[in-house]
């Protein structure tokens, strides 16, 4: 039996990845930082820092020191569709992000916008 049966979290290649979560594996995720609340498990107080990625549905929480903002703890979600059987690396994953890029763009280049414009 494939893994592709057993977990809805895995796809057998990068071409099975949806666009924003090739985005995420290619160049990184880009967080947005959400509400920060004061937690006391076991009787320490730490901060709960909760990030959600505007490209896919990955929600990180980081667990902090209130003295020292030192990082305690860190927890990612699981996201269906995110990993890869086939053995991959990043050149695979930014060919593939280039290649829908480009098919995108109808294989031409086209006007770079500004940093401004890109962040709207
Ligand atoms: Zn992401």
């Amino acid at each position: 039996m494939s893994r592709t049966a057993r977990s809805k979290y895995y796809v057998q290649s990068v071409t099975d990845l949806s666009d924003g979560v090739l985005r995420c594996k290619a160049y990184g995720h880009s967080w947005e930082q959400g509400p920060v609340n004061r937690f006391s498990p076991v009787g320490r107080e730490v901060w709960v820092v909760k990030l959600r990625c505007t490209s896919c549905p990955k929600v990180r929480t980081d667990y902090v020191e209130p003295g020292t903002f030192e990082l305690d703890n860190r927890h990612y979600t699981k996201v269906p569709g995110f990993t890869v059987i086939d053995p991959t690396d990043k050149t695979d994953l930014r060919e593939e992000a280039i290649r829908r890029q480009r098919a995108r763009q109808l294989n031409r280049d086209v006007p770079v916008l500004s940093e401004r414009q890109q962040s709207a």
